[in-house]
């Protein structure tokens, strides 16, 4: 039996009132669902405010010495309007007054956007008569902003560990001379997973309005099927590779506690989402490919030089120049006499020259330096392939029936997925080519 799962709800899962309910009653389908990570209020409708938005930019507004009514007014309504739908008794409006003046007295841009958890936090735990924990005491960060790992799993074990539901606000904490930090933007997902680690939760529930992760972008394939179990693993390469529900900081300190991840919707609270555990246990038959994801607009660095396979040394020296340039390498396939590195375009653009001469220089007058670019990466990720064979044979058979060109393979060492390049133009009929031949 389950004795304590972690809660985090995420924006559209507190937009309003009616959200607000729905969270409550599946708090009390699970009575073991003892902890809540609430995120500021996001959109109600396609054209609405994220709160978050609207706090940040009352704060750019004020630090241009303009007035920030407008925005303010905004955010008022949205908490009032909760507070009293759901005839709450909390002060919301001396909390509002209190953020508001904040803003004008300029305090810094993470106080303010943080504001948008802890008035939703201070609501919700009204509502659910549960007790409201400040991440500002159990979350640290250190001077430069970097989340202090061990202290926070001091600080909040210890204000947790009576047991009590609580809420505990996402998104932000506090160094320890008490300035409020936020983390990078959809950052409660984050909270939500040091929580988990403090209290030593059996599952930590990240509820969205998505039922899980999809096994290819639905932009590309009409109606891709869903993800019920994927290794955390799994999920880095396909995150990599654009495929995103969760906040990627979210998942190192659950998959280093061994406690899983279930991602589920908040509208369709009965459907099993997706789980992303350490192994995936107990699984009767492991499909081939778990998820395909993919980008467009990388560029290929061809390196040729003879005998460079006996030059001992040189793989670091073309390295440290994408280094010295700032730029980190996707992959790199290498020849006896060349090498490939793939970097994305967008940061190879403002280096290029630099690059480009740093590396002419390191070969003679017989090699060759070139630059190719388009390239798409498309990653087909999948647990199941070390046990299948073939799995390789099939993928490349369909691309060659759809008459796509592989300009680059890859495996990782880990047998964990199959990584190809193609053109630009072909990444689309690609992801179409192996998602019809695993999935159908
Ligand atoms: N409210 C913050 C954002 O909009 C953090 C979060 O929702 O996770 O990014």
């Amino acid at each position: 039996m389950l004795e304590c799962i972690v809660t985090k709800f995420g924006g559209s899962s507190l937009a309003n009132d009616e959200q607000f309910r729905k969270v409550r009653s599946i708090l009390e389908l699970e009575p073991t669902r003892r902890y809540l990570i609430p995120s500021a209020p996001g959109k109600r409708y396609p054209t609405d405010d994220k709160v978050t938005d609207l706090l940040y930019s009352c704060h750019a507004l004020a630090a241009a010495g303009n007035t920030f009514e407008d925005q303010f007014v905004k955010i008022r309504e949205r908490y009032l309007s909760i507070a009293q739908n759901l005839h709450l008794k909390v002060d919301i409006e001396s909390a509002l007054d209190q953020v508001h003046q904040g803003i004008a007295s300029g305090n810094s841009r993470d106080w303010c956007a943080s504001r948008g958890e802890y008035l939703c936090g201070l609501l919700m735990a009204d509502y659910l008569g549960w007790r409201f924990v400040d991440a500002a005491d159990g979350i640290v960060f250190r001077e430069d902003g970097i989340l202090d790992d061990e202290e926070t799993q001091t600080r909040l074990s210890a204000l947790l560990a009576d047991g009590k539901p609580s809420v505990v606000p996402g998104f932000y904490g506090a160094t320890k001379s008490g300035e409020v930090r936020t983390f990078s933007r959809g950052g409660s997902d984050i909270t939500g997973a040091l929580v988990s680690r403090a209290v030593n939760a059996d599952v930590y529930e990240n509820w969205t309005d998505v039922s899980g992760f999809l096994m290819a972008d639905p932009r590309i394939i009409d109606g891709p099927a869903e993800i019920s179990s994927i290794t955390y693993k799994e999920l880095r390469e396909l995150s990599h590779m654009g495929a995103s529900v969760l906040h990627e900081d979210a998942m190192f300190p659950v998959h280093r506690a061994g406690i899983p991840t279930n991602i589920r919707n908040t509208n369709k609270p009965y459907h099993p989402g997706t789980l992303i555990s350490k192994n995936a246990p107990n699984e009767i038959s492991v499909p081939t490919i778990t998820g395909i994801a993919g980008h467009k607009g990388y560029s290929v660095i061809s390196i040729e030089k003879n005998m460079m396979n006996s030059e001992v040394g040189f793989g670091r020296k073309v390295l440290q120049v994408l280094e010295d340039a700032g730029i980190s390498f996707e992959h790199m396939p290498t020849g006896i006499d060349s090498m490939c590195v793939v970097v994305a375009s967008e940061a190879l653009a403002p280096h290029r020259e630099e690059v480009l001469q740093k590396l002419e220089a390191l070969v003679d007058d017989s090699g060759s330096v070139s630059v190719n670019d388009n390239m798409s990466i498309i990653a087909t990720v999948g647990r199941g392939m070390v046990h299948n064979c073939g799995t390789a044979a099939r993928l490349f058979s369909a691309m060659s029936r759809s008459r796509i060109n592989v300009r680059m393979i890859d495996q990782g060492s880990s047998e964990l997925s199959i990584i190809v390049g193609v053109n630009d133009s072909d990444f689309e009929a690609t992801i179409h080519a192996i998602y019809h031949e695993f999935v159908g």
